[in-house]
């Protein structure tokens, strides 16, 4: 690194104890910024980048935002958030035409983890989130070595849209990856996340290979997502990979609580779907599935 300047992540938000973002008590770091646009989203806050545009200063309850003129790095006025007198009240995202937030804060590894120092001995780890954290691949590849070398292995929570196999320094260094299917017919996975998922497919082969498919996640959302395929084809990638029988397989409840009404009017899935995806998963040879 000498001689070399450390990569900033523009982090929406740290997370300093999670017991659902992968095993054990972890902290999970959020980055802002997004390539998919999910209809089933529970943060699309944090799929946009703010351009500073100000609409949301006036907004705010508590006085938490102002604008800096000349605040950005090529001189150019910045939204600044004070996180001091935040009440997290969410009117800023309201108001912004974007859907965006202005809570974000350009950091690199050296600082999340000064943050997370005082914690450390109550940590397993730290996940990396977000947004799609693989976006900023170089200060995610950053903190994966810098957390490893303090003790704090990092798991990558990601919608796979990112080559991962021109990242071998990331992948060597993370302790592995959780990836999301969201589809597995690419009509599918468009209709649903604007976005083609190539990339999504060459990554659950490539990472099972590689030893570092911590987990593979579908999000069972009758109407929206083909789950039977997912599994099926998740499955035969992983055997292929020779990866099936250790791989946990995550089958998570579509829940409407949080997500834009305008893009999902459907129910969740009933539990006799769910047990019926994972049996199917189960006689595909995946030794690991769970329902959430
Ligand atoms: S969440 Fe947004 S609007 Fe609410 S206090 Fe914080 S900065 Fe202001
Ligand atoms: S969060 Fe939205 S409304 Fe606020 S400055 Fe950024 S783009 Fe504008």
């Amino acid at each position: 690194m000498i001689g070399q300047q450390a990569a900033e992540g523009l982090v929406a938000r740290v997370l300093y104890s999670s017991a659902v973002d992968g095993p054990g008590n972890r902290a999970v770091v959020f980055l802002q910024g997004c390539d998919f646009d999910c209809a089933y989203c529970h943060n699309p806050e944090t799929r946009n980048l703010c351009d500073h545009c100000g609409a949301c200063v006036g907004a705010c309850p508590a006085g938490a935002l102002s604008i800096a003129e000349g605040g950005g790095e090529g001189g150019e006025r910045r939204v600044v958030w004070d996180e001091t007198v935040c009440r997290d009240c969410g009117a800023c995202v309201r108001a912004c035409p974007k859907g965006s937030s202005p809570k974000t804060r350009r950091m690199t590894a050296a600082e999340i983890l000064a943050r997370l120092e005082r914690r450390k001995p109550f940590l397993s780890g730290i996940t990396v989130s977000g947004g799609e954290c693989g976006l900023q691949a170089a200060f995610l590849e950053d903190l994966a070595v810098a957390a490893r070398a303090a003790g704090l292995p990092v798991l990558v929570d990601t919608n796979g849209s990112t080559d991962y196999s021109a990242r071998p320094r990331l992948v060597e260094a993370a302790e592995g990856f959780m990836l999301d299917v969201k589809a597995w017919d690419q009509g599918v996975h468009r209709a649903l996340t604007l976005a083609g998922n190539d990339a999504v497919k060459r990554n659950l082969g490539y990472l099972a290979g590689a030893g570092k498919l911590a987990e593979v996640r579908v999000v069972v959302a009758p109407g929206l997502v083909d789950a039977e395929a997912c599994v099926r084809g998740i499955a035969e990638v992983l055997r292929t990979a020779g990866a099936a029988g250790r791989t946990v397989l995550k089958l998570i409840a579509f829940r409407r609580e949080g997500v834009r009404p305008a893009r999902v009017a459907l129910p969740g899935p009933g539990r006799e779907e769910l047990e019926a995806l994972a049996a199917l998963a189960r006689s595909e040879g995946m030794g690991n599935v769970v329902i959430v």
